[in-house]
Formats: C-alpha cells, structure tokens, sequence
C-alpha cells in the first residue's frame, strides 16, 4: 500500500451474472464475498468507490419481453433486481469491514437511500462505498449505460468494467486461439467495431465526458488494485 494509486475516484461495473459464480441463477455467497473483499481493499487503499450492478442475474426485460411479458414491465423487474444485488454486495461489503451505502434511482425508501449525486459524492469522500442501484430508474437503458451516467456526474477518474475475459480482442478467444487482445482503443474504435463489450450508449458517454475506460478479468486475483496503481491489465479504451 505504500504505492500511491493512479487514479483516485473509480467507478467499478460488475455485471449481475458476475455474482452468480457457477451456479446459473442468483447469487453465489462466496464469489460476491471475494469480491466484497477486493473492494474494500481498495477503499482502504485511498480509492473512492462507486459500484454499479446489473440484474442479469435474476431477471432481464428483454428476456422477459422475449416470453410475452410487456418491456417495460420487464425492465422494472430487471431494475428492481439490481437493487436486490446491491443489497447483498453491501451486506458482503460491510462484512469486510467496509462501509456501504445503497442508492436508488428508483425510490424505495424503506429499503435504501434515492440517488442524489451530491450526497454519493459525500458518502464517497468519507470512504463509503456507494452502491448504485436500479441503473438510470428508465425502461430500455442497461446498467452499462447506468455505469456511463454515474460515472460521469461523480467525476469518476476511470470507468472498470469487470468482465469473464481479461479485456477486448479482435475474435472471440474461446473459439479462436489465435485471438489478439487490444492494449488499447479508442473510443471511435470500439463503437465502430461495435465489439459488445459494453454498451455503445455507454462508450458515448465516457466519450464525451472524458472518462477512461478499462475492461478486465475480475477473476484475476489482485487485478483491482494492481490497476489502481497504473499497471495495464486488460484493455483501456479513451480518446
Ligand atoms: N434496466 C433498465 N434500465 C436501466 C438499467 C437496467 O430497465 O437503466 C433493466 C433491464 O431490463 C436490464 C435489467 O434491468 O435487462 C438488468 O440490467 P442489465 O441487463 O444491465 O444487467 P447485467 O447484464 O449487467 O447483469
């Protein structure tokens, strides 16, 4: 810890399947608490953190729509899931050690705090976890873009977008041994290739509002903070 880190205010997007371990529904307790664990060290490290999950896990509104459920209605449920991985990643948070506090751009307010930007930059600087639930509170967005948003209102220094494989290639490196993975993108690039790695909503937004994007292995130990301190892993994408 007695390297300084590189960048000061993150915020970190773990996708809703990223919970679910092996299992292929919910979540697995052991793998949100390995990640709880990764999370707080950084915290502890200096790190300001803001976290976006996603809901994929339990229920998506195009999955939904896909069995004749109406999208929007489906997308409420997908937020809705969001919320309840936000609640068990501050649970996993705070069994760390680490403080968290879960915010709601849809209100529920028996259940957690309502997104107020001032107010999770505040909780940030104090060294609470800020845990963004429910993506934008809007049907057809993804939590990808909820990630693009928040991480531009906060400031956020860079935007990590944790992912099963260790940053973008040029094929899919399961089917292609071959594959060559990309040090580095641009914004343009990676919108034009339209290489799914995230949203190109979100892409625009880090775009335009300057926020760095890095795509890594969250499976890799140490990968967090070994990237807070400036070493490459993965994939940077910026201008
Ligand atoms: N969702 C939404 N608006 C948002 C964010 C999410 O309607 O701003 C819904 C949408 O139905 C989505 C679900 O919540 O499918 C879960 O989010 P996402 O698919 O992004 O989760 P992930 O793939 O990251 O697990």
């Amino acid at each position: 810890s007695a390297q300084p880190l590189k960048y000061r205010r993150i915020l970190l997007k773990l996708s809703g399947e990223a919970l679910m371990g092996n299992e292929d529904y919910g979540i697995d307790p052991k793998v949100i608490q390995a990640m709880a664990k990764d999370i707080v060290e950084a915290q502890r490290a200096g790190a300001e953190i803001g976290l976006v999950i996603g809901g994929g896990n339990i229920f998506r509104g195009a999955g939904l729509a896909e069995a004749g459920m109406d999208r929007v209605t489906g997308d409420h449920m997908g937020m809705l899931a969001t919320v309840i991985n936000a609640l068990a990643m501050a649970d996993a948070l705070e069994k760390e050690g680490g403080f968290a506090r879960v915010m709601s751009a849809i209100k529920i307010n028996e259940v957690c705090e309502d997104y107020i930007r001032r107010r999770a930059i505040r909780h940030m600087e104090k060294g609470r976890i800020a845990l963004f639930a429910a993506g934008t509170g809007n049907p057809f967005f993804t939590t990808d873009s909820a990630a693009g948003l928040r991480a531009s209102e906060i400031g956020a220094d860079l935007l990590l977008k944790a992912t099963k494989v260790d940053g973008i290639y040029d094929a899919d490196p399961k089917k292609n041994p071959g594959a060559k993975r990309f040090e580095h993108l641009s914004y343009d690039e990676v919108i034009a290739r339209n290489l799914q790695v995230m949203d190109t909503a979100a892409f625009a937004l880090c775009r335009d509002n300057k926020v760095p994007v890095r795509i890594y292995d969250m499976m890799q130990p140490g990968a967090l903070m070994r990237i807070l301190r400036g070493e490459p892993l993965g994939t940077l994408v910026d201008a």
